[in-house]
């Protein structure tokens, strides 16, 4: 039986959550890995006992804490029950994770026992669930559940270097996110859905956004079909609520869940290619027609009134 532990780290050091880790992992048998996240804590990790072996994560990405691009490096190294914290990170990282890994995840355990069978409240501490998992999956534990293990261990520390790897693409999507405007606090918003086609035709949008002083995001389908579009830039019930002067979706449909999120836009324009597409109800200018077409003629419409 193999336990991956993510360590919670705390400034310069571990959490102590993470002995409690070590501590639930323990109670299981089995090899355990901890994987400390930019190297923090490491040598912390390898006197916990019970721990069988530290992986020191190092790399650029580390430098501040981005559940997408830590995952990426960890999830190669979660195996069998792979356990986080359930810290407001531990849970985030936790899901990115699963979902890397395509395994199911149970958030904020209270209770754990041989055979993979977990347990925590529902109902607000009315009633207590009982899961019974298989591996891989991932378990987030709630902090004080468990009982953190001693000192006294030896176990290697493994340094694994990916400052190569994701380094340089973590700096482009941080520049790039530092370029672009929040959609929660643009005046202009223009949104891309599935229809865009693909994530690269995002730049079409882009472009016209430079133009017109813009912010750009997205549908959830589009998030969620591709990695590329962050969830930071989805608009909707489980997205952003944008209340721009205008806001301009290409692509999207108009399902009711992304319309909670922008139907209070002073005025919407829509840009889809189909004629009896949701999304022209709530539009106050609609035109019908590809992206392919329209965006370039908005492009240079627009560029010419700035
Ligand atoms: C609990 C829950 C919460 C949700 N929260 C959100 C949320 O926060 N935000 C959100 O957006 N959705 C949310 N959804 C999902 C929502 O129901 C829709 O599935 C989603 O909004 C559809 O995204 P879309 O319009 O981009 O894709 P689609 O519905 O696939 O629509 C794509 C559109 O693009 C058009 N199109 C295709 N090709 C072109 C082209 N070349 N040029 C122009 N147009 C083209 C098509 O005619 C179509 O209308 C939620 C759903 C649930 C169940």
């Amino acid at each position: 039986m193999e336990i991956t532990i993510i360590a919670e780290t705390s400034g310069e050091g571990l959490h102590p959550v993470t002995e409690q880790l070590v501590g639930a992992a323990s109670s299981l048998g089995g090899a355990i890995t901890v994987l400390c996240p930019g190297g923090v804590g490491s040598n912390d990790a390898s006197v916990i006992s019970g721990v069988t072996k530290v992986i020191s994560l190092q790399g650029d990405c580390f430098s501040s804490f981005d559940s997408g691009s830590w995952s990426t490096v960890m999830a190669p190294f979660s195996q069998g029950m792979i356990m986080a914290s359930s810290s407001p990170s531990g849970r985030e990282l936790g899901a990115q994770i699963a979902s890397k890994i395509g395994a199911p995840i149970v958030q904020d355990i209270t209770g754990i026992e041989p055979g993979y069978k977990v347990t925590r409240s529902v109902y607000s501490g009315k009633a207590v669930e009982t899961s019974s998992l298989t591996t891989p999956c991932v378990v987030t534990l709630r902090q004080n559940a468990f009982e953190g293990a001693s000192g006294g261990g030896s176990a290697e520390i493994v340094v694994v270097d990916n400052s190569s790897e994701v380094s340089v693409a973590v700096k482009e999507a941080i520049a790039k996110a530092g370029e672009r405007m929040d959609v929660s606090d643009a005046e202009i918003v223009i949104s891309g859905g599935r229809g865009m086609g693909d994530p690269s035709n995002f730049s079409h949008l882009n472009e016209v956004a430079d133009v017109i002083g813009a912010a750009v995001g997205a549908s959830r389908a589009a998030v969620d079909s591709w990695d590329e579009i962050p969830h930071s830039m989805q608009v909707g019930q489980t997205g952003k609520t944008v209340n721009p002067t205008l806001y301009i979706a290409v692509g999207i449909s108009g399902a009711i869940q992304h319309l909670a999120g922008m139907r209070s836009s002073k005025y919407i324009v829509a840009i889809n290619k189909d004629p009896d597409a949701p999304i022209f109800g709530v539009a106050d200018y609609g035109i019908v027609a590809t992206w392919e077409d329209a965006l370039p003629a908005l492009k240079e419409e627009l560029g010419n009134l700035s």
